[in-house]
């Protein structure tokens, strides 16, 4: 072999073994939900099937894009959830559920690892996107939470335009309304128990939200939620996806967590933040605090749904109790994931 071929060879072994040597430094990492629920393959045509899984594909390479670029994981989750916020098929902005008064009310929240800065929006109802809103909170407002007509005042004060409410109605996500309620009826005529008859409705009428967590290359952790709510849902009623520490937690010592479900319980169990207290206090890994909570924890006592998780060496856990959950992940050592349906 010439000389000058060898040493090319050597040098090219050297810069693929230096970049891999800085990819192993510089971990980077993206996970992104779109519901968890009662999801089986056979409810779906492999046409509709095939329409989850590209727009999931998109979120996550959305998020990742700015994460390989080098920017930061805030701006990553936001770009990620944006794209599920404008499809109708996700339980969030456009494809927003109905109230039981057969309005929209949409929570979201984010938060940021690096200084635990968190910001969050509940019941809103002019709002395009509510993750910016609540990134807004975050970034302009001394506050953590604005709700109702006080959250949209200051969306008008930080320039976003208001929409009709009437925006956000789909047709399908009306016929769930109507079936909704006509259980709903039923169940509240037998037990005049409203909340007994709310838990009478199955997991899908109560799931659907969106949400992202990444790591960016500076080590930074973030999450955020953002939901339309349970279908069928008293009007005020605010669910986890707001809530701090209950629906969306992240901290650079521990991981950061997104969650999807029955929001009562997750805000009663709050999820989010137990999931990362495990990993700071107990030395857990994702996995096993994940699957401690949603498995050991909620199941038993009813509580349906799930989580994604990302630590700061850029692990992914996605664990949920539910039959489905839609779910895609993507890190500078993994290649696009996307998963529906329990066990793929
Ligand atoms: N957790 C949301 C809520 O209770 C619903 C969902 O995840 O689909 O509002």
């Amino acid at each position: 072999m010439k000389k000058s071929l060898l040493m090319a060879l050597i040098a090219t072994s050297f810069i693929s073994v230096s970049n891999n040597a800085l990819s192993a430094e510089v971990p980077f990492a993206i996970a992104i939900h779109g519901g968890a629920g009662t999801i089986e393959k056979s409810k779906f045509t492999p046409k509709e099937e095939q329409a989850y899984r590209a727009k999931l594909t998109q979120a996550v390479e959305a998020g990742y894009k700015v994460l390989e670029q080098g920017g930061e994981s805030l701006d990553a989750i936001t770009a990620a959830i944006q794209v599920m916020e404008q499809s109708t098929y996700f339980n969030a902005g456009r494809g927003a559920v109905y109230t039981y008064d057969g309005s929209h009310e949409l929570d979201a929240s984010i938060m940021d690892g690096r200084s635990r800065q968190a910001g969050a929006v509940a019941g809103v109802k002019h709002v395009e996107s509510p993750i910016n809103l609540a990134r807004l909170v975050m970034d302009n407002s001394v506050h953590v939470m604005l709700s109702g007509q006080g959250a949209e005042e200051f969306a008008k004060e930080q320039g976003i335009p208001l929409i009709e409410n009437n925006l956000f109605d789909t047709e399908h996500r009306y016929k769930a309304l109507l079936k909704a309620k006509q259980k709903l009826d039923k169940a509240k005529a037998t037990s005049k128990d409203y909340q007994a008859a709310h838990k009478a409705l199955p997991n899908n009428y109560k799931m659907g939200t969106v949400g992202a967590v990444a790591l960016d290359k500076n080590g930074n952790l973030a999450a955020g939620t953002s939901t339309g709510g349970m279908t069928a849902k008293r009007y005020g009623r605010i669910g986890d996806a707001p809530v701090i520490g209950a629906g969306t937690f992240a901290e650079n010592e521990s991981c950061a967590v997104s969650a999807t479900g029955h929001g009562e319980y997750f805000i009663r169990y709050n999820v989010a933040s137990d999931i990362c207290a495990r990993v700071k206090y107990q030395g857990k890994t994702i996995t096993q605090a994940g699957d401690e909570v949603i498995n050991g924890v909620l199941a038993p006592i009813g509580g349906t749904g799930g989580v994604i998780i990302v630590d700061t060496k850029g692990n992914i856990s996605l664990p949920f109790n539910t039959s489905g959950m839609y779910r895609a992940s993507k890190s500078n050592t993994q290649a696009t994931y996307v998963g529906i349906f329990k066990g793929e």
